[in-house]
């Protein structure tokens, strides 16, 4: 047979473009179109429902960056329609290739009865089906015109990411408002072509089912006329049906189709207007629900339902309503799809917290799936904490994301620092946007890397980032895809569904150990850092509010403040959401932040101020040393208050040859006159810090213009030029302070070197005025290692310093929390910080000696999405701590995130709870949240070793009982003499209960 295929694969597309899928509304009649836009930010919807609109035509402009305008539509459904199926088309301009990132509405009755969302993908509205003919419509639509941020030539900067800036031209253009007849079985036929047409493309030219599916669609265009598609979809339709209902093969790939639309809490919007996104998706959502029987539609970020609670209680009211059927599923348990680098140990751990608390209130749902499919890698903590929460599973497809490996399993065990393993499923259809093409289903089978052995796989299919959710079109096409030859076999199913079967065929999967590095976006460690900074310090003001609150309400009977903790926690928690705490977003989401971070802060340190004034005694009485840390210092226990002790003297005198030289008796630093620390001299041990011939306190500066995503991305290359700021405009010596000022580029800065027993802390105050740029401080040790250590959450995990494969190559840039430590056997240095996440570590030889050099990573200057990253004045504090052991990295790390508090008062103030090893970490220390009174102690094991401890209450107890993450009891309770003898195995974390006499 002659082979025309290619000749009939243009037919489809050419007749499927231009007539058939045009044939699908084959009538229509204009609507008429009012409009009234709101003066500045969105209004409630009673008043955009009660605003005057004024007469708009269709074609003409509407629509100022970032505003809001409520349309008003009506018209009436012609007689002779009677009896045919009426949409209306709103059409507001719409770009069909920006689904969530473009103009958005939500369509209301007048009676303010939310009907559906309006996005690119999906611009109907059912007016009735059949109509009688003349039926009276009038629909209000509240239409944002946000701005395409993310256009057609990617990361170009613009102003258009914050409203002052972004001008008040009219964006869009009202294309189409329309009532139409939709003819359904028109519409039937395109969903057949475009299934069967897709599955052809995807098989093997030379295989028969490619060959039977060619000659059914000739046949079935053959059948249409092209001049009455409308009397002829029937006849085509049949034509196609024997292809259609051939089976699935008996080992074809199992798709577990799940309704999804990730919505970004924030990103290339603002916060307020993700309330409204979420408004919009889960209005088509419900809707599509009713319409759709098998559709199932799940959606985590327990914010995002918050959100629809609060603020849209019409909308509210469907949700919960299609909850209760079982098919719109609350996914995950977090507060918001958080980062899971960056939050420290306690946040991610409340992340859960709150997230799963909420759909436990809300609808009795307490899931053991963590949905996270967008987040930039995945901490080696993690898995603890998932399993503390009563969690027991993970979805993220994040990792195909990776520049440089792939990842060698679909389906695995993810163990943790601590041997906890948690079942994880990375989609094989590499997206969270799955729009049940046959291109992105074939994909999924073919990529899936547990074949032989595992055949089920999730696709999250429905528009997200922006939102608008799955279609009545991907509904269609999955209908014709669940068993259908050649095509993997598609099922809606719960995210609960899809697990039970993949762990059930799947009994010994393979096992990760460690983080799941995604070798990409590495620079959100460091791109905005004033919300970085933000984040840090509210994390240990939480942790401060809560000790010295409860410490206040057991010994004072102070009122322990829940809704306040409540709603600052969930506040930080919303932060860290994987754009906001990233630095991805937008200015104004930045701008934001940093306002909010402001306000959280405050609040905290009033709360804080509080307990602790209820705590102290006499003001008069003189002065009480607050240590909010976990370790004792000074002579103050932690979580104690005693009188200050004096410090140990610091000697600092003039260098010969130029600079300065401080000593403490513990460490000698040579600060030479560019104000480089040429020598960090541990005395006890007799060891030099600082490798031969180099400088640490060495501030870097490199071009940094990534090939793509500017603020999330930091290539490789950029490593390939550097400028090392050696030049000092001045190096004095004020208080026993060396104070260092550099002037570079148009910015400038000034740091204080002051040793303070046997730790170098470095304050860095940069104005910083750069463009594209990245700044490194640089600290050279002479130190012979394979692997350093990063904190993590509860405990921390160690990366190679070297290069030998392109796994470890790859992690060029990483995440610390609040130390980073080097050591040979007997003898470390650590690195803390109060508010940096980003750093390299690399390894050198010189003149026979390794050098491990490790790289604080400040500040980048990226120009997308906001164009003004990080100008200004930024302080950073750091301190360099020769001869830590890894405890020792764990203390100064706490210590200089919780400076002490001096706090006028004569009463001494002991501990709530106390341990007697520095090993055991106590990192909460609380009312329960039921607010029975009872104190919630969390602590671990920080060095990854075994700790053998007793914890000590300061208030009689009358039994402890373990609990998870969210206090609710894991085991029997018990006597306090027993159960607070404590033996931990490596960083095993532990909440108690302690139930007060
Ligand atoms: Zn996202």
């Amino acid at each position: 047979m002659h082979d025309d295929r290619e000749l009939i694969e243009a037919r489809l597309r050419r007749v499927l473009d231009e007539r058939i899928r045009p044939a699908i509304y084959p009538e229509s009649v204009p609507l008429e179109v009012s409009v009234w836009n709101a003066p500045d930010e969105p209004v409630p919807v009673a008043e955009g429902l009660a605003a005057t609109p004024e007469p708009i035509e269709v074609g003409r402009l509407w629509g100022a960056p970032w505003g809001t305008s409520w349309f008003t539509v009506s018209g009436t459904v012609p007689a002779e329609w009677a009896g045919r199926t009426v949409e209306a088309i709103l059409d507001l301009g719409f770009d069909e290739n920006k689904p969530g990132f473009q103009c958005e509405g939500l369509v209301y009755r007048p009676d303010g009865t939310p009907v559906k969302g309006l996005n690119p993908r999906n611009q109907w509205v059912r007016v009735g089906s059949p109509v009688e003919g003349g039926e009276e419509v009038r629909l209000h639509i509240e239409a944002a015109s946000n701005p395409v941020i993310l256009d057609y030539h990617p990361f170009l900067p613009t102003n258009m990411g914050e409203k002052e800036t972004a001008g008040t031209d009219p964006l869009y253009l009202l294309t189409r408002m329309d009532l139409a007849v939709f003819d359904e079985t028109v519409w039937q036929l395109v969903m057949d072509l475009e299934v069967l047409g897709e599955l052809m493309h995807e098989l093997p030219a030379d295989g028969a089912r490619r060959w039977e599916l060619l000659r059914a669609l000739g046949r079935a265009l053959d059948a249409v006329d092209l001049q009455d598609v409308g009397g002829t979809a029937a006849a085509a339709r049949a034509e196609l049906a024997g292809v259609l209902s051939t089976p699935a093969v008996p080992s074809a790939h199992r798709i577990s189709a799940v309704g999804h639309a990730h919505i970004d809490s924030a990103w290339l919007w603002p916060l307020r207007e993700t309330v409204r996104k979420v408004a919009r998706t889960t209005s088509n959502m419900t809707a599509l629900l009713e319409d759709e029987p098998e559709f199932i539609f799940a959606m985590s970020q327990a914010q995002q339902w918050a959100w629809v609670k609060e603020h849209r209680p019409e909308v509210w009211a469907k949700v919960t309503k299609a909850v209760a059927t079982g098919r719109f599923v609350p996914a995950g348990g977090m507060w918001v799809e958080s980062d899971t680098n960056m939050p420290g140990s306690e946040a991610m751990a409340r992340q859960f917290v709150h997230g799963k608390r909420f759909f436990i209130d809300e609808f009795g749902v307490d899931n053991e799936e963590v949905w996270l499919p967008d987040t930039f890698g995945f901490a080696a903590g993690l898995p603890q904490i998932i399993k503390a929460a009563g969690s027991k599973r993970l979805l993220t497809q994040k990792i195909s994301w990776s520049q440089t490996n792939t990842f060698p399993h679909h389906t695995f065990l993810w163990e943790g620092i601590d041997g906890t393993r948690i079942f994880t499923h990375f989609p094989p259809v590499d997206t969270y946007n799955c729009s049940m093409q046959g291109r992105e289903l074939a994909h999924a089978a073919r990529n899936f890397k547990d074949k032989g052995v595992a055949r089920h796989s999730l696709a999250p299919t429905g528009w997200g980032d922006g939102g608008g959710g799955t279609t009545r079109e991907m509904v269609a096409k999955a209908a014709r895809v669940r068993d259908l030859e050649g095509s993997p076999a598609v099922t809606w199913e719960t995210p609960a569904e899809f697990f039970a079967k993949a762990e059930a065929e799947y009994r010994n999967p393979p096992v990760w150990t460690g983080e799941l590095y995604l070798e990409l976006h590495r620079a959100t460690l460091t791109s905005q850092a004033k919300t970085k900074q933000g984040n840090r310090h509210s994390e240990a003001l939480l942790r401060e509010a809560e000790l010295w609150a409860a410490t206040a309400a057991v010994r004072a009977g102070a009122a322990y403040p829940y809704a306040e903790l409540d709603r600052l926690w969930k506040t930080v928690l919303l932060h860290q959401f994987h754009d906001i705490l990233p630095g991805s977003s937008i200015a104004w989401v930045h701008r934001e932040a940093r306002r909010t971070y402001e306000v959280v802060a405050g609040e905290l340190n009033a709360i804080i101020d509080a307990a602790q004034r209820a705590l102290a005694g006499d003001p008069s009485g003189g002065t009480l040393v607050f240590n909010g840390a976990p370790h004792a210092r000074h002579g103050v226990p932690a979580g104690g208050a005693t009188r200050p002790a004096l410090p140990r003297a610091t000697d600092a005198r003039a260098r010969e040859g130029g600079g300065y030289v401080l000593e403490d008796g513990a460490v000698r630093v040579e600060i030479d006159g560019r104000g480089l620390v040429v020598s960090a001299y541990d005395l006890t041990a007799g060891r030099e810090t600082v490798a031969p011939g180099r400088a640490a306190n060495l501030l870097q500066i490199h071009p940094d213009f990534p090939n793509k995503w500017d603020a999330w991305d930091v290539d490789e290359f950029y490593r390939n030029t550097v400028t090392d700021l050696t030049e000092a405009d001045e190096v004095g010596l004020e208080d026993g302070t060396v104070v260092v000022r550099r002037s570079f580029g148009a910015s400038s800065v000034t740091q204080r070197l002051t040793l303070s027993e046997g730790r170098l802390e470095i304050g860095t105050e940069v104005d910083w005025h750069e463009t594209e740029k990245f700044l490194k401080l640089a600290f050279p040790f002479d130190v012979h290692a394979d692997r350093y250590a990063s904190e993590s959450q509860y405990g921390h995990s160690y990366r190679a310093t070297h290069t030998n494969t392109s796994w470890e190559a790859a992690k060029f840039e990483a995440c610390n929390h609040r130390f980073v430590h080097v050591a040979e056997p007997g003898w470390g240095v650590a690195v803390v910080n109060d508010s940096t996440y980003g750093h390299d570590v690399t390894r050198t030889v010189e003149d026979g000696g390794t050098v491990t050099t490790l790289r604080v990573s400040l500040l980048r200057a990226p120009r997308f999405p906001d164009p003004e990253t990080d100008q200004g004045v930024h302080v950073f504090r750091h301190a360099l701590v020769p001869g830590a052991e890894i405890g020792d990295a764990v203390r100064e790390g706490w210590s200089i995130n919780q400076p002490e508090r001096r706090v006028p008062g004569d009463a001494e103030v002991e501990p709530l709870v106390a341990v007697d090893d520095d090993a055991v970490v106590v990192t909460a220390v609380k009312l329960a949240d039921d607010e029975s009174g009872d104190v919630i102690v969390r602590f671990h094991e920080s060095r990854g070793g075994r700790a053998r401890a007793t914890l000590r209450a300061g208030f009689p107890v009358a039994e402890v009982v373990t609990t998870d993450l969210l206090e609710r009891p894991t085991g029997e309770p018990r006597r306090p003499e027993e159960a607070l003898s404590l033996a931990l195995k490596p960083f095993e974390l532990v909440t108690l209960r302690l139930k007060r006499a």
